[in-house]
């Protein structure tokens, strides 16, 4: 028969209308014959409804219109029912597999991981540690210190830390870092909340900026560099595409030079050299390794300009997701398709759990 598939969409995270983008290109490409598809979107203040729109209007964010019913996860798979997602009316859509097509907090930070644990339903991608891992910046960055993992000079302080104490704050970023500075929420993606500062007042309004996203926040020397990243599936082994660059129209790859600028582009595969490749592809077979991630992630470096250092930026657990997306456009160019690479990991997911369970 089919597979039940929920395919989760939206949540209160800043990268809402990311996640209706890549969405609304996967539920385009999956095959309708393979898959019943249960769309279930969550709106920006986190109200979940199931629903029966096109993928353009998940799109052009109308899609909560063509609401069905409300929905919501029915953790209690022990009273005999199968598990799913649960309807307003008490009705259960059965589950086999969730997509959480979410980017950033609740959707790429084990929340709803943790939640679709919690209701015994097999799900796509990292688990809720790897999750929360990759996505809280300054906790990653820890663990890659660890690991031995090449990274750009950095500071982390909190909103507590920094309306406390400001002054002291930003004479220790200054000691230790040098401008220009790169200014980030921890928990985000997508360049939101991210600013560039050459000056001591640019810092402290970056600060700001990141604070109003995020009460921890991180400070990095802010380098010249080609941006290199790699996409990983995971399926009992960890296989690593050929490196793609992103190259931004844009001071730095801004939320604008990703989303809304034209000109920015893609160049797979990235023109580096075999020992680069190398190096890049084991750091992130590494990386991936410690965080224990599963599925999928795309994993982002630098190359400094000025000495050809390769550094580890971070890891995405739920990368952009469109058909011209950095991630599947890495698969497609080592030879797996969109529709399969979404066949890939919907299988992998089912396997892991039949496994685990
Ligand atoms: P994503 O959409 O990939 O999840 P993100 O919001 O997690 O992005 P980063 O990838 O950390 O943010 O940074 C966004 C962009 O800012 C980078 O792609 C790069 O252009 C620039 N950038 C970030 N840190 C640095 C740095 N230390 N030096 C130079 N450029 C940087
Ligand atoms: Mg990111
Ligand atoms: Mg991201
Ligand atoms: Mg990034």
């Amino acid at each position: 028969g089919k597979i039940n598939v929920g395919l989760i969409f939206g949540s209160k995270s800043g990268e809402h209308d990311v996640s209706l983008k890549s969405a609304a290109s996967v539920y385009r490409a999956m095959d309708k014959e393979k898959y019943n598809i249960y769309l279930i979107g969550i709106t920006k203040e986190g109200r979940w409804a199931y629903c029966n729109c096109s993928p353009e209007s998940m799109e052009s964010g109308d899609w909560l219109d063509y609401e069905i019913k409300g929905a919501k996860i029915n953790i209690i798979p022990s009273s005999g029912r199968r598990t799913g997602i649960e309807l307003s009316d008490g009705s259960l859509l059965e589950i086999d597999v969730c997509l959480p097509v979410l980017h950033g907090p609740y959707g790429e930070d084990g929340s709803i991981q943790g939640l679709l644990e919690m209701a015994e339903i097999p799900y796509v991608g990292c688990k809720v540690l790897a999750s929360s891992l990759a996505m809280d910046k300054a906790m990653f960055k820890k663990i890659m210190v660890f690991e031995g993992i090449p990274q750009v000079d950095y500071e982390c302080t909190t909103k507590n830390e920094f309306e406390r104490n400001k002054d002291a704050i930003v004479e220790r970023i200054e000691s230790n870092l040098t401008y220009p500075l790169f200014i980030k929420p921890a928990n985000l993606g997508s360049s939101v909340g991210i600013s560039k500062a050459d000056t001591r007042d640019e810092l402290i309004e970056g600060m700001e900026i990141a604070f109003s996203f995020d009460k921890k926040i991180v400070i990095e020397k802010g380098l010249d560099v080609r941006e290199i990243e790699v996409a990983v599936l995971e399926d009992g082994d960890i296989k690593v595409s050929a490196p793609g660059e992103a190259i931004s129209c844009a001071d730095f790859y801004s939320y604008d030079a990703k989303y809304l600028a034209k000109e920015s582009e893609t160049i797979i595969p990235a023109n580096v050299n075999p020992d680069q490749i190398s190096i890049i592809s084991d750091l992130a077979k590494k990386a991936f390794k410690a965080i224990d991630g599963n599925g999928i992630s795309r994993i982002d470096f630098f190359i400094e300009n000025e000495t050809g250092n390769i550094y580890l930026n971070e890891i995405n657990t739920m990368p952009g997701f469109t058909k011209s997306s950095m991630y599947p456009k890495l698969w497609e160019a080592t030879g797996i398709a969109y529709t399969d690479l979404i066949d890939k990991l919907i299988s992998v997911a089912m396997e892991n759990h039949a496994k685990s369970s």
